[in-house]
């Protein structure tokens, strides 16, 4: 048996007449209606591209950027939309969770600092459709849920016909390990650590913005450790492991639900800060030349700082 077309598989639902540059071209749009018919889709349809919330793709087709041959909508696939429990205390979360959905109290419940990351990337038309998945693909250094993911050492399902395997997310978005042709995205493994978890975020404005730094800190009680990721500074979210490994030596675990216990140290909580932002944002000293470079930097580090240390208080409180 050959590989099925995209027109065998009886999914395409029309040929879009869609303008380019002044020319009229055909693209094929296929909704499937479950995981497997999406990467038999995939497979059978060199070129195409899948689209979930369609808010970073349409962006990129507008601009010129991208000119998918043929579009597979993940919209119908319910089964993307959800999440479940698996054995050892996971979440297993489906790449089609919209911001919407993870900020409603249940999900906030369950993994706070997705919850918050959810609640403030971009305007509510945007959360509504954009979704988890969507917002991995782009891999925008000021994607909101990332700094999360990589505190929280998430996993990534990567199906393709016939396949999957399991990646970091954080190799995903290194491109150490990337999404390769043909791959679909599916599933997302959160450890469930029921402690207190932030995200933080700072923009140039009031109002839904993307980040001009972030900081995901998460607690792990159970190993008494700290994990911490700094968004939107760098192409990727930085770990800051040296400053997690100290400023856990630093909390009183065992004092942690007392009533007015101190837990750490204030001047502890100020150092964390110090020494997260110098992990993350290099120090750029004036010289003549990049005095710009320099106040920018300088005050990048201030905000990282300062986020940290506020998300290390909140989740300590
Ligand atoms: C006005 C505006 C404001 C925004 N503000 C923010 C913000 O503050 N913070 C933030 O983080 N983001 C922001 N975004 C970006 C965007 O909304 C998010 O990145 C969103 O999560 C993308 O999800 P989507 O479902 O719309 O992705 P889509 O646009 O559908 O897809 C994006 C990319 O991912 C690929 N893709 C999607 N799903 C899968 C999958 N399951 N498997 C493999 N590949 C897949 C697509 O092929 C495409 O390349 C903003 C966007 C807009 C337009």
């Amino acid at each position: 048996m050959g590989v099925p077309t995209a027109e065998g598989l009886g999914r395409v639902v029309g040929d879009e007449q869609v303008e380019h540059g002044g020319i009229q071209v055909n693209r094929t749009i296929m909704l499937p209606a479950s995981l497997d018919e999406a990467v038999e889709a995939l497979a059978a349809t060199p070129g195409a591209v899948p689209v979930a919330g369609a808010t970073d793709l349409m962006e990129a087709v507008n601009a010129g950027r991208l000119r998918p041959a043929a579009l597979i909508g993940l919209g119908r696939i319910t089964e993307l939309r959800g999440w479940r429990y698996e054995d050892g205390g996971t979440a297993v979360l489906g790449a089609g969770l919209t911001h919407a959905r993870m900020d409603r109290p249940d999900f906030a419940a369950l993994i706070p600092a997705l919850a918050d990351a959810a609640r403030t990337a971009g305007p509510p038309q945007v959360r509504n459709v954009g979704t988890l998945g969507g917002n991995i693909a782009t891999a925008s250094p000021a994607g909101d849920t990332l700094p999360v993911l990589a505190a929280l050492e998430a996993t990534a399902t990567l199906a393709r016909a016939g396949a999957t395997r399991e990646v970091p997310v954080s190799h995903l978005l290194t491109g150490l390990d990337p999404l390769r042709p043909g791959e679909l995205l599916t599933w997302v493994r959160v450890p469930l650590l029921n402690a207190p978890q932030v995200f933080l975020k700072a923009t140039g404005r009031s109002g839904p913005a993307r980040a001009t730094a972030s900081v995901a800190l998460v607690l792990d009680p159970a190993r008494r450790a700290v994990r911490c990721a700094v968004g939107a500074v760098a192409p990727v979210p930085l770990r800051p492991l040296e400053a997690e490994a100290w400023v856990a030596g630093c909390i009183d675990w065992d004092a942690r639900g007392e009533e007015g216990a101190t837990v750490i140290d204030p001047a502890a909580a100020a150092a964390f800060g110090e020494y997260v932002a110098g992990a993350c944002v290099p120090e750029v000293l004036p010289d003549g030349v990049n005095e710009g470079l320099a106040v920018v930097a300088a005050r990048v580090r201030r905000t990282v700082s300062v986020l940290a240390r506020r998300a290390l208080g909140r989740a300590l409180k």
